[in-house]
Formats: structure tokens, sequence, C-alpha cells
């Protein structure tokens, strides 16, 4: 099958590979209709893992079965399926209480606690960015999609990770009607986010980036943009909320925060979600923040060592909630919001592509190059 491979920072190309297979009896093997690039695999594609050369991305999958192993009772040939990207086995010590993101069964080592396709220190899965996935647990992992799949595809295939993602954000965050919420990112998480404040009811919803063509997609669903190019964003929504700061803050930027100039500063958007909500608000963070050298579990301690002023933080009373997002948690309720006609998450998709153009596609959203938001492959097509 086709599949498309990392060959090394900045480096990757469609290539033959074996074909995926049902290699245990709990598995389903899904023919991938669409799979999206995140900004989650630019970790790996700028070479700041230890994602092995070889393996094939992709954790945002969605497909039609063509084929069950002998333990599954539920998944059938032919259904189309929206795969979250946490790879969970639903009995495990973690996943018992509802927490699949971090699945003891599916991550073969045991100091770690996690798993994904095509990800690095998450296990030794395969990506979905091919023309077929083997799925593990499928009964558990494949979410049945209806009729309207094939016409809303794009909407569906954002349930694998960004829109639970963006909603995980303003859950950590403890968003209810009437609140006003910054979220700092306009990439596809942010938006998310900014998609999900609304749907529940936030009264004020505002969007910190620089770049004017996601800016803008934040403004077509109602939410202020906050250009920090421009502005200041934390005068900016204090401005807004009587001086006061916002009821809640999303982070869906993570370790790659820039300050206006360009220059990363991993506690920028920390620090200005501590100025910008309010006492007692709070905040979610879904950015990513892991060790910035490729040195495996090893040096998770160390590495991932991040100051941010946590004394305003404290004196505030604010709390805090961070981590991967828990897809299984969202994604029936957000399929059924989808299939409803009250959440349209794929106004943020820029390019419907095929495989052989991932290798431009990366280049393109890497670069953050203008109207590169949001890319889905279409392997089988
Ligand atoms: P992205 O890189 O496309 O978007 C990030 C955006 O943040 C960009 O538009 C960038 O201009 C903006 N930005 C940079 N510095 C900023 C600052 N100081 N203030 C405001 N905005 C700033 O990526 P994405 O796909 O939207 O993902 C965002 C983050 O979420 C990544 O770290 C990704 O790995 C992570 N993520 C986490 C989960 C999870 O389960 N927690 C799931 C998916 C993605
Ligand atoms: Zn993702």
């Amino acid at each position: 099958m086709k599949a498309l491979v990392y060959d090394g920072p900045r480096q990757v190309s469609v290539r033959e590979v074996p074909d995926a297979r049902i290699e245990r009896p709990t598995d389903v093997l899904v023919r991938i209709t669409a799979t999206n690039i995140c900004g989650s695999d630019l970790h790996m594609y700028e070479g700041r893992t230890d994602f092995e050369t070889g393996r094939t991305f992709g954790h945002e999958n969605l497909g039609e079965v063509i084929e069950v192993g002998g333990g599954v009772d539920k998944v059938k040939v032919g259904e189309r399926v929206v795969l979250p990207f946490n790879i969970s086995c639903g009995f495990c010590k973690n996943c018992e209480r509802g927490f699949t993101n971090y699945c003891l069964t599916t991550q073969p080592d045991p100091k770690m606690a996690g798993a994904a396709y095509g990800f690095a220190d998450m296990g030794p899965w395969q990506g979905g960015q091919a023309e077929l996935l083997r799925v593990p647990y499928g009964d558990h992992n494949c979410l049945r999609l209806g009729e309207d799949s094939v016409e809303k595809e794009n909407d569906y295939v954002m349930v694998a990770d960004i829109f639970p993602t963006g909603y995980h954000a303003t859950e950590l965050a403890g968003v209810i009607p009437g609140d006003s919420v910054v979220i700092y990112g306009a990439g596809p998480v942010g938006l998310m986010a900014a998609l999900s404040a609304t749907i529940k009811g936030a009264a004020k919803v505002m969007v910190v980036d620089r770049h004017p063509d996601r800016l803008r997609l934040a403004e077509e669903i109602g939410a202020i943009a906050i250009d920090d190019s421009k502005t200041d964003p934390v005068e900016f929504v204090l401005d807004q909320t009587m001086g006061l700061g916002a009821d809640r803050g999303c982070e869906c930027v993570g370790y790659q925060a820039h300050d206006p100039q360009g220059t990363e500063h991993p506690n920028m958007t920390l620090n200005n979600l501590v100025k910008s909500v309010r006492f007692t608000g709070g905040i979610g963070s879904v950015g990513v923040f892991v060790p910035q050298d490729p040195g495996g579990p090893d040096d998770l301690a160390k590495q991932g060592e991040i100051a941010f002023d946590y004394g305003l933080h404290w004196f505030k009373g604010q709390t805090l909630g961070s981590g991967q997002c828990p897809v299984k948690k969202y994604n029936r309720r957000l399929r059924d919001l989808i299939a409803a006609g009250k959440a349209t998450p794929s106004w943020i998709v820029s390019h419907n592509l095929s495989l052989e153009q991932a290798p431009d596609a990366y280049q393109n959203f890497d670069e953050r190059n203008d109207g590169w938001t949001k890319v889905v492959l279409k392997p089988a097509s």
C-alpha cells in the first residue's frame, strides 16, 4: 500500500510499504478515505522527537471498515468509522476511569501511558496517512457514522482529534453559558476551542494569533480576533472585560509559542493566560508542552521544565487543567452535533489533497503559509 513516511527532519515521502493487516482477533482494518495533517505531526516532522525514519504519520483518521478480526462483535465490514487519535483498550485502570488518553495496555513502555497512531513515544502503531490502517481493539475504538458520512466527511474527520481537543480545552477551563473566553492560538485546535466555547453559550469569545487568514476564520464564527502583532492581547482582554479578565482561557499553541517578533518563548501563552484570566478563573491547556530534546522517556523529568508565573496564577486562585484529550469522552456527542447540523467544523479546511501531494502540504503547513489552515488528505481517491 502507499503511505506517507518520515525520512528525517522536514523530509517525508510517499512510498510503497507492507499492507496494514489484521494481526489480532480484536483488530479492525480500515481503508482510509480522509486523514488530516495536524499541528502535532509537526513536532515529529521538524525533528524535535525520536520518531523513527520509515514510520507512517497520521492520527486523525476516517474510513471504511474492510475486514474485522474473529473477536470483533460490533463493528461490521462496510461501515464508515472515525477513529479517536488515542488508541485505547477500554479495560485498563486508566481507561476504566475514562482516561483513554492514558491507556496502559496500548503503550508498551511501562514508564509511559497513552498511545496514538503514527506518533513518537506513543507506542509502535503506524499512522493512517496511508491507504489502510490497522485499528487495535476495533469495537472500542471505532465510532460508527451515519448515512451522511460521505457528504460530511470533512466535518466528521475533525472528530478524530481537533474538535474533541478544542472542546476539551473548554472543559478543562470550565466554560459555561455567559462566560467570556480568551483563546491563545488560532490554529486548527484554537479555532475548534472557539467553536466549542460558542456551542457552550459563551457570551464573548476572543482569539489571539497573528495570521490574518486564521483570525478571519475565528471572526467567521463570531469570535473577536486579536492580532498580537498589532495589539497587546492582555490589555485587549482586560479592556473587553471591564478590567477583570476573561472568565476562562484556553492554551492552544504549546511550546512553540512565539512573541510578536517570531522568537520562540515556550512560556509566552501561559504567562499571557495567567494575566488575562480573572481571579478564580479557569485555564485549559491543550497545546503540547513536551521535552524539547529527542531523548525519550528518560528525559521527561528534566527537559520539559518550563518556567511561568506560577506565583500570579496562585495569587489569583486560578484553576489549570492540562494534557492530551480523551477523545472518546466527547466524540459521540460531537458527532451527533454535526449530524444534527449544529456544528460544522469543516469551515477551517483549506485543502483537500491526495496522498501524493502530502509532502508539499507538510512544507506549506509547517511554514504556516497564508491560507494553509487545515489539510485533509484523501488516500483512497
Ligand atoms: P498550529 O501550529 O497550526 O497552530 C498554533 C497557532 O498558534 C499558530 O497559528 C501560531 O501562529 C499561533 N501562535 C504562536 N505563538 C502564539 C502566541 N504567543 N499567542 C497566540 N498565538 C500564537 O497547531 P494546531 O494544529 O492548532 O495545534 C496547536 C497545539 O495543540 C499543538 O501544540 C498541537 O500539538 C496541540 N494538540 C494537542 C492535542 C491534545 O490532545 N492536547 C491534540 C491536538 C493538538
Ligand atoms: Zn492531531
